[in-house]
């Protein structure tokens, strides 16, 4: 049979990102292999087979693998496996799902990344457009992948979050709104521990921008302006700060009022009627409302959108209020940065839940923070001795160690007391205990709602 025509594409991984290439794939008449060295869930197998295309699972098949004539690789793989360096060494061509899809579709992109807040901000510019009527798809670590709706649920315009790991493989995909929130240090040990290395991947989200496309950014921040002076954008930029710089699109102003300045809409609202509390979610807002604008949506829509939106779960979530006392669910703060700004927003005294798997943490980014507005640190981790030496030799408030979610519940019960805030806000990964973030949140509201 002459098969020498039809493009043999390998994807690397059985995920959602995975199997949607592997769709569209398909439907492009391609020879598909998916390939996955840990286990493919029962669902995401269901979906394979179905569509007949032929999958591995525990293993790679290397010579099947070597065969192909471009590859498409989950996020999760870095560089360093032996899968990878092998393709390399043949020289085979290695994309992103995102790339791949890219290919296939003119419609719009709005493309978040930074180091936090990309999930809160593509969630918030989803539901402007879609309470505005517009059909848009929601993509990338969030919701079905791109390629998948490409292939079977294609919409005119899409909103996807990006992650450094899929920008490194994309060369050829061109944002038309591009949203770089900040840059921390997050992820260094795939990036042979090089600061710049990790600055260029997410700096990939400018690239093929023409001066029709956007470039919005935090001008505050030291990384990114440090960036922005090496390097040149053909983008008409739209930068947003607290206050107002020049060429600043959105900022607060001196009445209280958030200002966004676009040559499609401009609007203003007043600060205290965002749906989104703290200054992180002020900038999460504004990098919104600037996309929404320069998408011709009218202000007014705009407006609505940004008063209620009802937050992403386990990101500054409200659980309940029980005695006078405020549970909040910030599970998903797994690093000191994100447990900074969510301490940030606090109005109250507040009880502080740290703890869990400790990423290299220093804790003294939020010693002020912590003095000015935490009453007692409940440490929850298998192992809390970092914790509670830090801040009970650097403070002089109460620390006390859990060994479980029980034990810290009941002694934030102790602590606080009516007017105050406990706040689940870790700066660690939750492996310890729990299986994932979502696992520690979820428990953590269950507990706190049967008080
Ligand atoms: P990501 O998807 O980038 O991980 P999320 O939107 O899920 O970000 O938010 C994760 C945590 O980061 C939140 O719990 C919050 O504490 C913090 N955060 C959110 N937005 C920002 C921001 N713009 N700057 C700094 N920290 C933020």
């Amino acid at each position: 049979m002459e098969t020498q025509n039809i493009k043999r594409l390998v994807v690397l991984g059985g995920g959602e990102s995975g199997v949607g290439a592997a769709i569209l794939a398909k439907d492009k008449g391609m020879d598909v292999f998916l390939s996955d060295f840990g286990s493919i869930a029962p669902r995401y197998q269901e979906m394979l087979r179905q569509e007949n295309i032929p999958f591995e699972e525990g293993q790679h098949t290397m010579e099947r693998i070597l065969a192909a004539d471009e590859v498409v690789k989950s996020p999760g793989i870095p560089d360093t496996a032996p899968v990878i360096v092998a393709l390399k060494s043949k020289n085979i061509p290695i994309i992103s799902e995102i790339e791949f899809a890219g290919r296939y579709t003119d419609s719009k992109m709005v493309c978040i990344t930074g180091s936090n807040g990309k999930t809160t901000t593509t969630s918030l510019i989803y539901h402007i457009l879609r309470r505005a009527g517009i059909d848009a798809g929601l993509a990338g670590n969030i919701g079905k992948s791109l390629a998948l709706q490409v292939a079977r649920d294609p919409h005119p315009i899409y909103v996807i979050e990006l992650s450094s790991f899929q920008l490194d493989n994309m060369y050829s995909f061109k944002a038309n709104i591009a949203v770089l929130l900040n840059i921390t240090p997050d992820h260094l040990d795939r990036y042979e521990y090089k600061m710049q290395n990790y600055i260029n991947a997410k700096f990939r989200i400018l690239q093929n921008l023409t001066p029709r496309d956007a470039f919005i950014y935090w001008q505050d921040d030291p990384v990114v302006s440090a960036q922005l002076r090496q390097i040149t954008t053909e983008a008409a930029i739209f930068p947003f700060a607290e206050h107002q710089e020049e060429n600043t699109a959105a900022y607060i102003d001196a009445e209280d009022e958030l200002i966004i300045r676009t040559p499609a809409e401009s609007m203003s609202m007043p600060r205290a009627d965002l749906a989104l509390h703290g200054l992180h979610n002020i900038y999460n807002s504004m990098a919104a409302g600037i996309s929404a604008c320069l998408l011709n949506i009218k202000r007014d829509d705009i407006r609505a959108a940004l008063s209620d939106f009802s937050g992403v779960e386990h990101r500054l979530e409200p659980v309940r209020t029980l005695d006078g006392i405020e549970w909040i669910n910030d599970s998903k703060a797994t690093n000191v940065n994100s447990c900074w700004y969510a301490l940030e927003a606090m109005k109250r005294p507040t009880v502080l839940i740290l703890g869990g798997k400790d990423k290299g943490n220093d804790y003294s980014e939020i010693l002020p923070l912590v003095n000015e507005k935490v009453k007692a640190i409940v440490a929850m981790g298998k192992d809390n001795a970092k914790i509670v030496e830090y801040f009970g030799t650097n403070t002089t408030l109460p620390v006390i160690d859990t060994h479980s979610l029980d034990e810290a519940i009941a002694a934030c019960r102790a602590q606080a007391t009516e007017g105050d805030t406990v706040l689940l806000s870790p700066c660690c990964a939750s492996f310890d205990l729990f299986k994932s973030y979502e696992d520690r949140g979820t428990q953590f509201k269950d507990k706190v709602n049967a008080l």
